[in-house]
């Protein structure tokens, strides 16, 4: 059985806050797929729990009459992934949620958690940073509005404060309308493995020009990245092979891979790279431009 030493089920957002904020080694328990692994694995620092899981109102996926997608943070990835709005709007959360673990544990396992966790290799964080994910976050002072960018600050760390809890994400319909965008994971296996590199590209064109290019990774520097001097290269000119060989020379401004057990630096660099032609060309593709 897990160790729990403090368990509280929250009824309400308001009570869990005001759990949380008494004690400051509380966590809050989600799907657990992060949480319970680490407890069953020893690690008594989630020994106290906070359980988020009744708050319904979690776990919304909706749209609002100026085209706002709000996705709540308790919704599990099966949902998520099979919603109508995100599979019109939203395809690439879609298509990042289904690289997650196995069936059984998307059927837990939350947008949120994946976020909130801080994890380096969280396969949501590249869709988040390319359809510039706002975070709702409601805490002791009340409600807030933060934007991903700067949202994780270094492994497995955030700017969340004891207290907080992330509600939903907010995408914006300039955000999203128009976009093509894909996600490409590279790991060891082809199921149940963690990134050894994340890959998420969007983009809009008029005609063969690029106007507009996001282009994020994970594990390829302590953080989920953007890469700005990459995207600079790509946006306002034709799409060309040439142009797509100067973005990867650029995108070493951008990235500092390290070394693992699971790849070097060396070789996480050119699957960087690699990624970043691949998903440029196809989500290029998409927009109905040969290639
Ligand atoms: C077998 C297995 C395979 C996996 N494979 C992958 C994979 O391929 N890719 C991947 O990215 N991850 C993977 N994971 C990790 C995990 O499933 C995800 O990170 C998942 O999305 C976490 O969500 P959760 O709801 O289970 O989070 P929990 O475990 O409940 O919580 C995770 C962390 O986030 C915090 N938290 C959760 N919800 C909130 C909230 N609303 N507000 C503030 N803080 C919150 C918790 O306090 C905790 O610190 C895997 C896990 C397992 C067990």
């Amino acid at each position: 059985m897990f160790p729990i030493e403090e368990y509280h089920q929250a009824s309400n957002v308001a009570d869990a806050i005001q759990a949380l904020s008494k004690d400051a080694t509380a966590r809050i328990l989600a799907g657990g797929t992060d949480v319970l692994v680490r407890l069953h694995g020893g690690n008594s620092d989630y020994g106290r729990v906070v359980d988020i899981n009744d708050l319904d109102e979690l776990r919304e996926i909706r749209m609002d009459e100026k085209g706002n997608i709000t996705i709540g943070a308790l919704a599990c990835c099966s949902d998520i992934i099979e919603n109508e709005l995100v599979q019109k709007h939203l395809p690439m959360v879609a298509e990042s949620l289904a690289t997650i673990g196995g069936p059984q544990v998307r059927n837990c396992a939350t947008m949120g958690g994946n976020i909130c966790n801080g994890a380096v290799s969280a396969d949501s964080a590249c869709a988040a940073l390319v359809y510039e994910f706002d975070l709702v976050v409601e805490g002791v002072g009340g409600q807030r509005i933060e934007s991903i960018n700067g949202f994780h600050t270094g492994p497995g760390r955030t700017i969340l404060k004891q207290g907080d809890i992330l509600t939903s994400f907010l995408v914006r319909p300039e955000n999203y309308t128009g976009f093509s965008a894909c996600y490409r994971k590279y790991a060891m296996r082809g199921a149940m493995d963690i990134a050894t590199i994340g890959c998420g590209v969007a983009l809009q064109m008029a005609g063969e020009k690029i106007t507009t290019m996001k282009l994020a990774f994970t594990v390829a520097a302590p953080t989920p990245i953007r890469c700005r001097n990459a995207e600079q290269v790509m946006v306002g000119e034709v799409f060309s092979e040439e142009n797509l060989e100067i973005m990867a020379d650029e995108l070493e401004k951008d990235v500092a891979p390290r070394t693992s057990w699971r790849a070097s630096k060396e070789f996480r660099l050119h699957i960087i790279k690699t990624l970043a032609k691949k998903e440029i060309r196809r989500a290029v593709k998409s927009q109905g431009v040969a290639q």
